[in-house]
């Protein structure tokens, strides 16, 4: 025995310095003394003199190291199974029957933990109901499989015969599964606490949750029946309570405490081996209800967790929702609604609900899933109305159908719209009217010829009657061509009078960014359309200009829009405006409109300036004369420049004298 003592420390030593560090070889030295202890302690009924007991906690600890540190550790089982052997039985077979023994042990147990960390997705911290099931199957099966190969290895050494296989069997299965099922998981869920825990501290509730066990354990032996087992289910109660009120950690420690409680009694009253395995079969039961009970438990908990912080999530979201958010049950009723849907329709805190939806959107009608992005008028508290946007869908809330709603204020959104379109009309009149007055200036140099031709003819016809000496017919025709002439000039003047509009100009300080985002706002649809991509950039502290707003803004338009209408009408790959802004001078801020379109076509190139220019098939070529004759009256100018690609159009413009700030 000494001999096996040493060379059984020896290996241990050995093992633990070359497989674990110094802190794993403090936990092989606890697990050895440990599992001797363990061995020791439930050593009762054995098969004497073999291992093959109704309760065997050594499985338990062996696979919960196993999980844990991993499978190198199996050496470390097997050096325990021998030292067990050696210390609590006194080594009674010969090295080989020891060491076989304890060879089936070690690898039993390695199988069982290889299976459920590489075979299985087995979570040991049993956190969902799959990572138990798998375990009990597992432990089951495997312990089945041990109690198989260890029992038959004794038969084998001639320990005793087939006849005695069957009962020894179930013994020892029920002794493993029993030592696993309520070890393990107390292990693997108590353990990382354990290793943490400096001081220990026991809670009221812990004690009388003991203390229950402890009473059913009385009730059970103390009654004297004649069969204890028949009373075996008041040790349910404490195991169902305390799984309850505690989940499956709960439930792990009263299965080890109701475990060692019976264990303890059934020695204490001395009852013998049959009743005892009869007993562990019970056991069994109350463990597989008890782990399922905690399990249940601790998933209806997390779902109530989890259910709880979504709702609480959602309410936040609905809450902090800038849209306004009812929520309608079948018959369109508001059952609940946010804080901006009340601010919306001026309904005090809460007062929404009860109300119909009808009242507040009036003519709304089921089915309301159907309606998305209506646009309707909505009808606040207060009586007035406002027009929005509504969009519902239908939610199952348990059995009830119901509705949750979106109304959109477009109040806003329909001002700007409004606004927009009287810019619009503002510029197309300012068009126009600067068209007019192109014209205007177009004409005059018109009209001087026919003008002066009548003036000559007319002139002839006075010289032809005062000399008295023309004939009726040359009169006649000379008098027509005066009239000719003057038709065609009334025939101007008439034109004239048509297009001839508008106002003089109206100077206002204004800032150059403001200008070239309003020239901007009717073409971003064009922009978008046509997948071009706008930078504009003006310098910082540009001083502001002093020009007719309406005009300039509409000159930029005309520029860009040319861009755009060159850009598209060549089909160019690379699509881009740049709207730049700089100082030009202490007098004058320079803006460039520069484009990646194809460039001015030659046709156009000498004339571009020059009134009714144009390549496009309904353009009116007045554009450029126009915006250059506007800047040439704000005191700037107007000019092209060639680009590499595409084509640049520049100004200037006077900047206000004063500091005025810019409107
Ligand atoms: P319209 O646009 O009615 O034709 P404009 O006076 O604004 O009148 O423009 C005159 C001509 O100048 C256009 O027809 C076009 O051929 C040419 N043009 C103007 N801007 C550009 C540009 N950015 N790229 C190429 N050609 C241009």
């Amino acid at each position: 025995m000494t001999h096996w003592t040493e060379s059984v420390a020896v290996a241990a030593r050995s093992i633990s310095a070359r497989t674990v560090s110094n802190a794993g070889g403090l936990i092989v030295v606890g697990y050895l003394f440990a599992y001797v202890l363990l061995d020791w302690a439930s050593y009762i009924h054995p098969v004497a003199p073999f291992a093959i007991t109704p309760w065997n906690p050594p499985s338990g600890l062996s696979i919960a190291l196993l999980l844990v540190f991993g499978l190198r550790c199996t050496p470390v089982v097997f050096v325990a199974a021998v030292l067990a052997e050696v210390v609590v039985r006194g080594a009674g077979g010969s090295p080989i029957e020891i060491a076989s023994y304890a060879a089936i042990l070690s690898g039993g147990y390695a199988a069982m933990a290889a299976f459920l960390l590489r075979g299985t997705r087995f979570d040991p911290s049993f956190k969902t109901l799959r990572d138990l099931v798998i375990f009990g199957v597992t432990a089951a099966v495997g312990a089945m499989g041990v109690a198989v190969c260890y029992v038959s290895a004794h038969v084998l050494a001639g320990a005793f015969t087939w006849n005695e296989f069957p009962e020894y069997a179930l013994r020892d299965w029920v002794g493993e599964v029993i030592g696993i099922m309520i070890l393990t998981p107390a292990l693997l869920i108590h353990g990382p606490a354990l290793a943490r825990t400096r001081r220990w501290r026991l809670s009221g509730a812990a004690i009388v949750q003991a203390l229950s066990i402890v009473a059913a354990l009385w009730v059970v032996f103390a009654a004297n029946v004649t069969d204890p087992s028949k009373l075996f289910y008041v040790l349910f109660l404490p195991l169902i309570w305390i799984s309850v009120m505690n989940g499956l950690r709960g439930a792990t420690l009263a299965l080890v405490a109701t475990q060692v409680g019976l264990i303890v009694s059934l020695q204490l009253v001395g009852y013998g081996a049959r009743v005892v395995v009869e007993f562990q079969l019970l056991m069994l039961a109350l463990a597989v209800t008890g782990a399922f009970l905690g399990m249940a438990v601790d998933q209806w908990r997390r779902a109530q967790d989890t259910l709880r912080t979504s709702e609480a999530e959602l309410s936040a979201v609905v809450s902090m929702a800038p849209d306004a958010i009812l929520i309608l049950d079948g018959a369109g009723r508001v059952i609940d609604a946010n804080a901006a849907a009340e601010a919306l329709f001026r309904a005090s805190s809460g007062g929404l609900v009860g109300s119909s939806v009808a009242g507040l959107i009036p003519g709304l009608r089921e089915p309301f899933e159907s309606l998305q992005g209506r646009e309707v008028r909505a009808r606040r508290f207060d009586g007035t109305t406002f027009p929005s946007e509504v969009s519902f869908s239908s939610v199952p809330i348990g059995e009830r159908k119901a509705y949750i709603g979106i109304v959109r204020d477009t109040t806003r959104r329909k001002e700007i719209e409004d606004r927009l379109r009287e810019r619009e009309r503002e510029l197309d009149r300012a068009m126009r009217v600067a068209a007019a007055a192109e014209m205007a200036s177009v004409l005059a140099h018109e009209l001087n010829q026919p003008l002066t031709a009548a003036l000559n003819f007319a002139q002839a016809c006075d010289l032809m009657l005062r000399r008295g000496d023309a004939e009726q017919t040359q009169l006649a025709q000379t008098m027509d061509r005066v009239v000719a002439e003057v038709s065609r000039a009334g025939e101007v003047v008439r034109r004239l009078r048509d297009l001839s509009r508008g106002g003089s100009a109206r100077l206002d300080s204004a800032a150059i960014e403001s200008l070239v985002d309003a020239s901007m706002q009717s073409l971003k649809d064009r922009f978008q359309r046509h997948g071009i991509a706008v930078a504009i950039k003006v310098v910082s502290g540009l001083p502001p200009v002093l020009v007719d707003r309406v005009q300039i803004e509409m000159v930029l338009n005309n520029l860009v829009a040319n861009a755009v209408d060159a850009i598209v009408g060549a089909k160019a790959e690379e699509r881009k405006i740049s709207v730049e802004a700089s100082s030009d001078g202490p007098a004058f801020v320079r803006v460039a409109v520069r484009d990646s379109g194809p460039g001015l076509s030659p046709a156009i190139a000498e004339r571009l300036f020059v009134p009714f220019s144009t390549t496009k098939p309904a353009g009116s070529g007045l554009g450029l004369s126009i915006s250059r004759s506007i800047i040439e009256s704000h005191g700037g100018r107007l000019w092209m420049e060639p680009q590499p690609r595409g084509v640049a159009f520049l100004l200037t413009l006077p900047t206000t004298p004063s500091q005025e700030p810019p409107k």
